[in-house]
């Protein structure tokens, strides 16, 4: 038990300071530092109360101890014998790993689109999900703010990807720090998409922080995590999106150079 809790601390410790490191710079930097420089980029124009900051990040640390623990039991026996995690590099090649971050991304984003659809069903929603949209105007702090079962809901697709994928441990690292750091931008209360962005085809297929803000500002539609595959099929994305996006857009590079960019 002595053994375990060590463990659980010590992964728990660099989990949070990943936490207040790459959620804290970006608050650093777009909330206090540079506010008025990125004032145009704002996407709700209120500012969330001090209370709001203090609740996400403490719930954000519960939700951080339980990935801690759901990390432990993934990577230790008896699961390590059902999952497909490996050490030897040379096992798949460098390539694989790559290959396994994005795959384990794209796992995550159908589990994340039908999770989260779960959630906001009415039986569930103020038992789990209510808490993560206490944050109508989220900021970076917000990455992790869910509610305790919620915590193990998000944590479990971990399981998920070991049992479907061969996946080295530094590919789940990589998928882990991508996913925090997408996160970190869907809650960033700011859009910083660069303008090409709209006309590439990445716009079609990806979601951006405008889009996450209005599904915290309007509670439903926009539930895809990465990309907007699942809303799209399913007809749930929020028909305002694009006009809300290229409202955002147009004050910050001026309307003549978005219609000109398309
Ligand atoms: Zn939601
Ligand atoms: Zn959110």
């Amino acid at each position: 038990m002595k053994e375990f809790l060590k463990i659980i601390v010590g992964i728990f410790t660099v989990q949070a300071s990943r936490y207040f490191l790459l959620a804290g710079i970006p608050f650093l930097v777009f909330y206090i530092m540079f506010r008025k420089w990125f004032a145009k980029a704002k996407i709700q124009r209120k500012d969330a109360a001090k209370a709001d900051f203090v609740r996400e990040i403490l719930h954000s640390l519960q939700s951080t101890l339980v990935l801690s623990i759901v990390g432990y039991i993934v990577f230790s026996p008896p699961l390590r014998g059902i999952t497909h995690i490996y050490t030897d590099i040379n096992k798949y090649g460098w390539w694989w790993i790559a290959g396994s971050t994005v795959l384990s991304l794209i796992i995550q984003d159908t589990y994340f689109y039908w999770m989260h659809r779960t959630l906001h069903h009415k039986a569930l929603f103020k038992y789990t999900h209510l808490l993560h949209h206490k944050s109508t105007n989220p900021s970076p702090w917000t990455s992790y703010s869910f509610h305790f079962f919620e915590a193990w809901a998000q944590g479990a697709v971990l399981f998920i990807i070991a049992l479907v994928l061969p996946i080295h441990v530094l590919a789940v690292t990589l998928f882990t720090m991508t996913s925090f750091i997408i996160n970190v931008y869907g809650h960033l209360g700011y859009e910083i998409a660069p303008r090409w962005f709209r006309n590439s085809f990445l716009f079609r297929v990806t979601v951006s922080s405008t889009y996450h803000n209005l599904h915290h500002s309007k509670f439903n539609g926009n539930y895809g995590l990465y990309f907007r595959f699942w809303d799209r099929l399913m007809k749930t994305e929020n028909p305002d999106y694009v006009t809300e996006y290229d409202k955002i857009q147009e004050a910050r590079f001026g309307a003549k150079e978005v219609s000109l960019a398309g």
